[in-house]
């Protein structure tokens, strides 16, 4: 089994600490012991060039970014590490809808070296929506062997029972983030069909102390299956 945590923003994302560089990060999860991470960047996936560097016989990750749909809905997706960054990167800024970070109001959106040394800032506000729907979201996930998953399910924001009211069966998502067990059951008692689905709790920490301790865990095959399940 591997202790888990899937959904962490580092200081690329504005609502983050500063400190939340690749070394912390990975660091602190080591400390945690923790077996396996994602960084979850809202709409960006710029600072995961030097994640593999950083994490290399410390902590075991997939790539990941958070993606906000028009309907501001934010659906988690990850990808194998053989995954071309630039393609994903590509996608994210041909659709982020455009608006000048306020850096005063909003924090820094740092991007750094595998020294934790700050080698960009991203100009434009990241957290914004895509000009794309949540199925298309999801079917752009798919078409790139990527994993689809609704973060935070069941908040007050951003989440799609909060924006949709429920979830539609017709959609094609892989598995749930809850930020409390109980919500998997009550869940599944009013949609069914998301019985087989993979079930996740991560911190979504934007601070250090916040990556998750070592509580919830996935079997490498229950994880990885969700990969090989839909592509062989
Ligand atoms: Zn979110
Ligand atoms: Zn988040």
């Amino acid at each position: 089994m591997m202790f888990y945590d899937l959904h962490i923003h580092s200081a690329l994302s504005p609502c983050s600490d500063d400190d939340m560089t690749l070394n912390n990060i990975v660091n602190m999860a080591y400390l945690k012991e923790l077996d396996i991470i994602a960084i979850t960047d809202h709409n960006s996936v710029k600072q995961l060039y030097h994640l593999p560097t950083v994490a290399k016989g410390k902590v075991k990750y997939v790539y990941g970014v958070e993606i906000q749909s028009r309907e501001e809905v934010h659906i988690l997706a990850y990808f194998l590490e053989n995954q071309c960054l630039d393609d994903i990167q590509l996608f994210l800024d041909s659709y982020l809808i455009e608006e000048p970070n306020d850096e005063y109001y909003f924090g820094h959106q740092y991007i750094f070296n595998e020294f934790d040394q700050i080698i960009d800032e991203e100009r434009r506000l990241l957290i914004k929506s895509l000009d794309l729907s949540v199925e298309e979201i999801i079917n752009w996930i798919h078409d790139h062997h990527g994993i689809a998953v609704f973060a935070h399910a069941m908040s007050e924001r951003f989440s799609i029972m909060h924006v949709f009211m429920g979830i539609d069966e017709t959609l094609d998502i892989d598995g749930i983030e809850i930020t409390e067990s109980k919500h998997q059951e009550e869940l599944i008692d009013r949609y069914p069909y998301l019985k087989n689905k993979a079930w996740f709790i991560s911190s979504d920490a934007h601070r250090l102390d916040m990556i998750s301790e070592p509580r919830y865990q996935i079997s490498e095959e229950d994880f990885y299956g969700l990969w090989r399940r839909r592509y062989g």
